[in-house]
Order: C-alpha cells, then structure tokens, then sequence
C-alpha cells in the first residue's frame, strides 16, 4: 500500500479494500468537468451507479486527495488495468470548467510535476510518454482509445498542450539524472550504490548491496520475494523480484533475465551502501 506523502488521505470504500492490486507502470491525467474541491471529486465516487474512480484528485488551488494506493487499482482508463501482466495505471482527476476547456492553474501544473516525480522515484515510471496504450510511461486520458473508450474530450487541447510543452518536460528535467553539484551552495546529487558488474550477482553472495536491492525491488512493485529472511544473501527471491524490475522496463526476452545490467540497475536507484 502506497500513499503519497504530499497528498490528503481521503481513502475510497469499498474500492480500496475490494479492488485487486497493481504495478503501477503508468501515469494519466484527466479533467473532471467540474470547479472540485478533492473532497467533492471523493464524494462524486460514491454515488450510485458511479463504478469508476482514479487514485488522486486535483483542486484548482493545488490541493491534493488520495483515494486509493497507488498500487490499488483504480477503474478509470479501461482497458489498460485490464492487462495481463496485472500492471495498471495511476490516474488522476483534476478540478476544470464544465467543458474541459481551460487550462491547469499555476499550482495544479506545479502539484501534478511533483506527483509525477514522485512516481517515477517511487515506482519506476519510466520518463516518457506512452508509445502505445500498454506502454509504461506519462500521458492524459485521451491519448489512446483503448484508455478512453468514448473520445471524450479529456483533458481538453488546453490542457494537452500544457502537458507536453510545460508539465512532462519539468517532470523529466526534475526526476532525470542530475549532473554532480559544483560550488557553494549547491545541493549534492543523491549518490547510489554502482554497478557492481554482472558476474558479482552469484547465488548465496552475502553483502548489504543485496538488502539494499531487496528494499527498491519491493518498492517499485517488484516484489517476488517469499521470504525477507538472509535478505543480504542473494536467492531466488532476488532473481524473481530483479526480472519482473526487467519486465516492467519494457525489456524481453534475454534481455529480462537475470542477472541484473548497469542500465536497468542504475535505473533502480539503490541506496549507498557505505
Ligand atoms: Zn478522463
């Protein structure tokens, strides 16, 4: 169960005891046709004969609800939490004029790129905008029929072109690799454990590398593991949790087996171990 740390729990019953889980790999944005508070786009789910919802809502002030975890699944977007692979996406509904027609306010743009950031650093959300329906990454609701089964306007062209001129390139500017920090008064980047090269990832090496990788894998969603036992000593669990990580970055075939590649492990983010 995830919860954003910047947002309003205002949790969604039944759903979020009902609702099976997911692996987020996707982020999609949508407006709600209505001026909104997170309270009232909550209670809007609970009405009869309402049978879809999405995990956040938006206020027009910045304000920020969250109804389900993000690893809940949430039925907005159709078919692509339909997917066999049990992966899903992290929707997100936001306060607008009865049409859709205007744009996000300053602080909706400035609360969705810090979701969409946290997303990314939580789950893995790749930084791109999805290439097909089933594609992990960014988009808004309209961007494909299978996500958006009537062609409803959402969000409208307004908002749209906010995303991909303003909000996706600040999401990857400020979740994407920074160079190293020079000078005074610059903020050190965050520094992760290096790849250790493939041939280090034999069974039964113990080092706290290996607990360090256990904490991400299960915190990106990639949790295979039975057991958090010898958790600093490589086994299965570790083989199974690192190939689903493989999986969920789009890789195939041999290029989703174990042992672990610096790409997808520098992707991973895992702590110094010092
Ligand atoms: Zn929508």
């Amino acid at each position: 169960m995830t919860w954003y740390p910047s947002a309003t729990k205002i949790e969604l019953q039944p759903e979020s005891g009902a609702q099976p889980a997911i692996v987020p790999d996707q982020f999609i944005l949508h407006s709600v046709t209505a001026p909104w508070t997170p309270a009232q786009i909550e209670q809007y789910w609970t009405q009869p004969g309402v049978v879809v919802e999405s995990h956040f809502g938006l206020g027009y002030n910045g304000a920020l609800g969250q109804f389900l975890s993000t690893q809940t699944r949430a039925d907005a977007n159709y078919l692509t939490n339909r997917r066999a692979n049990g992966h899903g996406a992290v929707s997100m509904e936001s306060a607008s004029n009865h049409g859709a027609t205007d744009l996000w306010t300053d602080a909706q743009v400035q609360a969705i790129i810090k979701l969409g950031v946290w997303l990314h650093q939580t789950h893995g959300i790749p930084l791109r905008i999805s290439r097909t329906w089933d594609d992990p990454g960014y988009g808004y609701h309209r961007l494909f029929k299978e996500w958006n089964p009537n062609s409803h306007s959402c969000p409208g062209d307004a908002r749209v072109g906010q995303f991909k001129t303003v909000i996706f390139p600040a999401i990857v500017a400020q979740a994407g690799p920074k160079p190293p920090a020079t000078g005074a008064g610059g903020t050190p980047a965050p520094t992760y454990q290096p790849f250790p090269g493939a041939s280090w990832f034999s069974m039964g090496r113990k080092s706290k590398i290996v607990s360090a990788m256990h904490d991400r894998l299960v915190a990106v969603g990639c949790n295979k593991y039975t057991s958090s036992a010898n958790k600093d000593t490589i086994g299965s669990g570790d083989k199974a949790s690192y190939e689903a990580w493989q999986r969920h970055l789009g890789y195939t075939g041999s290029a989703a087996t174990w042992p672990p590649g610096k790409t997808s492990w520098d992707k991973l983010h895992v702590a110094k171990v010092v």
